[in-house]
């Protein structure tokens, strides 16, 4: 860190006094140990904020003082964006989360995560449009994207946005919805964190008591079949059904096929529904059973270790065919390491329904989103993180039918041009909005915005 960012920093702690927590406070160790470890970013400050005037003060200061400045929600983004070499806005202190009287939406503060979200509304019998884990951050999710178990049913977590309460780069304090701030609430929906802070959000509430699913274990040996058989089954799936596959070691470094098929319709047809999927193979482990929301959320968790180095690549691919196939299991055949992994999230239904131009989000069609990770404990053997980013990068590159750009919130800090083409017929309204927001880019550490439509 400069000095000129040190003494900026240590001048921000007088700013906001109460607030601010320096390097070797226990408090700015909790807030900066986020999912993936980074190296070589060491912010000056962390700014804990607590209401939406913290964020606008800590916004005007870090701006007054020249700091660079990036946002912190759950901490789980791949590539580190919550962390700058700056002052990090800090909103683990911003977690409520508030049913409406008729339990039709819920306010969601935006520092809270889908487990603080869950833990509402579970126990009702109700949910919010989340991803597939409980861990992650509900205002980083949903203003990327929001893959999730429910896509076919209700669309992607932004579709399911309804307001927003937002800190912009100048410090005001602005509602976004359908009424006012009409664009940049188009643009909160799929532009990622570039627009301001996002200090609250109203979400639509959906009836849902329960869930049929499960996480089925197949060998590896038999991918080839599990996963064709599994394409076949959903060509005629219904919406209220989708699927998730993962290619991923087990704890003795054996590669397994993980199928994990989810049922949101009615109940009573739940079970016929999924135990086609548990006969797709030789089934190692694992079955079908009648969950909550939360629960299913919760099932990923075991398996969500936190602080290792990572390595994300990703593509959109038109649908799982032969070939995807081929790459996969080229992939896991040529594995750097255990962990290594490819995981894929459904895109269908209610989210495909929805028109490309509604919100930012660009790509409303029908496909599968695949996940290449590699994560490794340090980089303390210097060839480890070559070695990672050539396996998650060859393996995207084998990829023949891959759609244009990628999903945004897995997109890396320079893929620009990735970014354009994710954002298609909607890159040149994105960055006009992002011009008259943010005309100073203040906040740059967020997901790629396009720079040229
Ligand atoms: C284990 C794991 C599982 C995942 N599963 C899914 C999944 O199933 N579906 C899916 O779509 N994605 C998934 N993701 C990706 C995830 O949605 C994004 O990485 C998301 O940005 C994480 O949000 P966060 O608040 O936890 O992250 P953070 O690292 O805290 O934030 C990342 C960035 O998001 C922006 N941001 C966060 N909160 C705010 C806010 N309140 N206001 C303004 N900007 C904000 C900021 O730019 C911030 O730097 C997963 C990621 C991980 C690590």
């Amino acid at each position: 860190m400069s000095a000129t960012i040190d003494a900026a920093c240590r001048g921000l702690g007088e700013d906001l006094p109460g607030l601010v927590s320096l390097p070797g406070d226990n408090r700015y160790a909790a807030a900066t140990s986020i999912w993936a470890k980074q190296v070589g970013v060491a912010p000056g400050a962390v700014v804990h904020c607590r209401t939406a005037g913290d964020v606008q003060d800590a916004i005007r200061a870090a701006r007054e003082r020249g700091l660079p400045m990036s946002v912190r929600g759950g901490g789980h983004d791949w590539a580190g964006r919550a962390l700058c070499d700056g002052a990090v806005i800090d909103l683990c202190g911003m977690r409520r989360v508030a049913l409406s009287a008729d339990r039709r939406s819920a306010s969601i503060a935006g520092g809270a995560g889908a487990a603080d979200v869950i833990a509402v509304t579970d126990p009702q019998g109700l949910a919010v449009v989340a991803g597939s884990v409980s861990s992650v951050g509900i205002a980083g999710l949903t203003l990327g994207g929001g893959y999730g178990p429910l896509i076919g049913r209700f669309g992607l977590a932004l579709d399911n946005m309804l307001a927003a309460e937002i800190v912009l780069a100048d410090g005001r304090i602005v509602q976004a919805d359908n009424e006012s701030n009409a664009d940049l609430f188009w643009a909160l929906r799929g532009g990622g964190g570039n627009f301001g802070v996002v200090t609250a959000m109203r979400h639509r509430v959906h009836e849902l008591p329960s869930v049929h699913s499960g996480m089925l274990v197949y060998p590896f040996s038999e991918t080839r079949a599990v996963l064709e058989r599994c394409s076949a089954l959903m060509a005629s799936a219904p919406e209220e059904l989708t699927v998730q596959h993962t290619l991923m070691a087990d704890p003795g470094g054996a590669v397994m096929v993980l199928i994990i098929p989810t049922w949101s319709g009615r109940p009573e047809e739940g079970e016929a529904r999924l135990q086609p999927f548990a006969r797709l193979g030789t089934l190692l482990a694992g079955g079908i059973e009648l969950k909550s929301y939360g629960a299913l959320l919760g099932m990923f968790d075991p398996y969500i270790a936190s602080g290792l180095q990572t390595v994300m690549d990703s593509c959109w691919l038109p649908a799982l065919d032969r070939d995807a196939i081929d790459v996969f299991i080229h992939a896991m055949e040529n594995a750097v390491s255990p962990g290594c992994a490819i995981i894929t999230h459904e895109f269908r239904g209610a989210a495909s329904r929805v028109a490309e131009a509604a919100t930012a989000f660009g790509l409303r069609r029908d496909h599968l989103l695949v996940e290449i990770l590699a994560s490794f404990p340090d980089r303390s053997n210097a060839s480890d993180w070559p070695r990672h980013l050539h396996w998650t990068r060859s393996t995207r590159e084998r990829f023949a039918s891959a759609l244009p750009g990628g999903y945004p919130n897995f997109l890396g800090k320079d893929e620009l041009d990735r970014a354009r083409q994710s954002y298609g017929g909607n890159a040149k309204r994105l960055m006009e909005i992002k011009r008259r927001y943010d005309p100073d880019d203040v906040f740059r550490s967020a997901i790629p915005l396009p720079r040229s439509a």
